[in-house]
């Protein structure tokens, strides 16, 4: 079975997708998380009939596309208790929660060590992770957005403001005025999937949808976006 590659306009937005041959009597089409579409089609059919059917569903194709763009799986809540295992820029800690004369959290060699003042509790260990999260996810995607704007802005595309904050279902979003929200839970990811992601986002300064021009300015910026997109869904916790 072989891929064959088409375009169609969809209004103003292209869409493109693969389209295969099956043996079925039905035509199918699916979206993936990777916002690729593929159609599967029987042997005989014209190929006016598959961008009818494409551009028919079209509205629904956008629709899934800009649910699964940047999603984040949903998983279990953690707990914030000692032993538990925790992510920082992609590498894993040990939490460690103890009482102590201060408030603090430190990353050593495997563990985060979080020593709070009143008797260690779930909720106050969260509260110090999130916000010792918070400042160095401050500084990280500062640099990395810096190391990011460095290359795109020979396309034109300016440097936005940066917002961070904790969302539950997307690593990133763009906004027309200017402005890119990073999730601070990307600062549990290593730094080439924060690359990926702040990437993506520069690229919407140019290319408001995922059509062939937008993954052709992806692959122009970061040729190997691919591998660090994969990596990005691996590394959530
Ligand atoms: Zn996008």
């Amino acid at each position: 079975m072989t891929n064959n590659r088409d375009e169609i306009m969809w209004g103003s937005t292209r869409i493109s997708y693969v389209y295969s041959y099956s043996k079925r009597k039905t035509r199918g089409l699916r979206v993936y998380p990777d916002l690729s579409v593929v159609v599967s089609t029987p042997f005989d059919t014209d190929i006016e009939k598959i961008r009818d059917f494409v551009r028919r569903r079209g509205e629904w194709i956008v629709k899934a596309q800009q649910q699964f763009d940047l999603h984040l799986p949903k998983l279990p809540p953690r707990q914030y208790i000692s032993g538990e295992t925790h992510r920082y820029l992609g590498r894993q800690y040990r939490l460690k929660i103890e009482q102590g004369l201060e408030n603090s959290v430190k990353c050593l060699r495997g563990y985060l060590l979080i020593t709070t003042k009143a008797s260690p509790k779930a909720t106050a260990a969260k509260a110090l992770l999130v916000k010792w999260y918070r400042l160095h996810a401050a500084t990280v995607f500062a640099e990395r957005l810096r190391f990011c704007h460095a290359k795109a802005k020979r396309l034109g595309i300016p440097l936005p403001h940066v917002n961070i904050r904790l969302m539950v279902s997307r690593w990133g979003s763009f906004s027309l005025s200017g402005r890119i929200t990073l999730n601070l839970a990307l600062i549990k990811a290593p730094k080439e999937c924060i690359d990926y992601v702040i990437m993506h986002e520069l690229c919407h300064f140019k290319e408001k949808h995922h059509g062939p021009r937008f993954w052709g300015l992806m692959t122009q910026l970061m040729p190997d976006y691919k591998a660090k997109r994969d990596k990005l869904n691996y590394y959530v916790e």
